[in-house]
Formats: C-alpha cells, structure tokens, sequence
C-alpha cells in the first residue's frame, strides 16, 4: 500500500510504494551511481580494487557501495578485495555479520554467561552435553 514518507536522501515527502526509503529522483540518482561502480568493477584489471580505490575512481559514497554489498548486488565473490564492517568493531568482513574476532567474543561471552547461569542455578541437575558426532554418514 502507498503511504507517504519522507525521502532518506534529500527529506522531500514521497509517496512510497515498495520498501524503497529515497524518493524517485534520488532513487535514479542510485541507481546512476551503481551503474558507475558496476562498470567499473567489471573492468578486468579493476576486480581487485580496495573499497578506498572504487570510492577515489567513481566518487560514490561507501556507505552505497556497502549497501549494494550487503544487498547482494555487488558479489564478493568476483571482488577479493572489497568488503563491507563487521556489525560489531567496523572491521572488514566478506561474509556474516561479524569478524572472526568479533565472533570469537561472542562464544566467549556466551559460554561465560552459560557458565556463570550452571554456578548460580541451585538445582542439581545434570547437565547435557552435545558431542559432535564424528561417524556422521
Ligand atoms: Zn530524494
Ligand atoms: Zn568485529
């Protein structure tokens, strides 16, 4: 359904019809832009350019860029040198949401606070284990 909105972009009231959060003329803009960052990364010899290097070369904003990223248009996968930050420390990752140290912490965390939980849970009960099945077919 059509409501009105404001434009993320330049804040002018839009109608919006899909998920889209910029009005039609800065949506075009966008979409200029990606066209931009497109060809330049098709390019063969632009394939391992950093994220400062795309920036430099087509004047779009990093932020877009790592939208696009994280949007699935621009696919890691032809681009080893690009990436988008980790959810947590800003590093560069090129898959999930966190960096490997990131995500480290995470488990330390989780497995402290699993700890401390079985210190201060007064019932006995026995606590179940998962062992990783290494016969698995
Ligand atoms: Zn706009
Ligand atoms: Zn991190």
């Amino acid at each position: 359904m059509a409501e009105l909105a404001n434009c993320a972009k330049c804040g002018r009231l839009f109608v919006k019809h899909s998920i889209r959060d910029v009005c039609e003329s800065c949506y075009r803009e966008e979409e200029r832009q990606f066209e931009r960052v497109y060809a330049f990364l098709r390019r063969r010899e632009n394939r391992t350019a950093t994220m400062a290097q795309v920036v430099d070369a087509t004047g779009v904003e990093e932020k877009l860029i790592i939208k696009w990223i994280r949007a699935g248009r621009l696919q890691l996968v032809h681009f080893p040198n690009l990436g988008y930050p980790c959810d947590s420390c800003g590093a560069m990752i090129r898959e999930g949401r966190l960096c490997a140290k990131c995500l480290g912490q995470l488990q330390a965390d989780l497995r402290r606070a699993e700890e401390e939980k079985e210190r201060g849970a007064s019932s006995p009960r026995q606590t179940t284990y998962y062992t990783q099945d290494k016969t698995k077919r």
